[in-house]
């Protein structure tokens, strides 16, 4: 017995699933491989199990104190004298 497909009207067996809308609804895996690719990419990004705390923390500080100092003392007296002439202005 034979039956058609009532998705692309080919002749099937009964009891049987069309081979082609199978292969047509094949790419279920394959969105499940660029889905898992994706996740691979993002973990690139993200700090692993070979991620090391020491490492970084000497990177991120290690490196240039004086000059993350610096940076922060300069932004440190801007926002003083920003305060300053507001508190001078309201004041007037
Ligand atoms: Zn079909």
């Amino acid at each position: 017995m034979k039956y058609l497909c009532p998705t692309c009207d080919k002749e099937v067996a009964v009891g049987t699933h069309c081979p082609r809308c199978t292969k047509i609804s094949s790419p279920k895996p394959r969105e499940r491989k660029s889905w898992e690719q994706e996740e691979t990419a993002d973990g690139l990004d993200l700090p692993d199990e070979d991620f090391d705390y020491d490492d970084f923390i000497a990177r991120e500080f290690g490196k240039a104190p004086h000059r993350k100092t610096s940076i922060a003392w300069y932004w440190y007296l801007v926002a003083v004298a920003l305060l300053t002439l507001m508190i001078i202005g309201i004041f007037r």
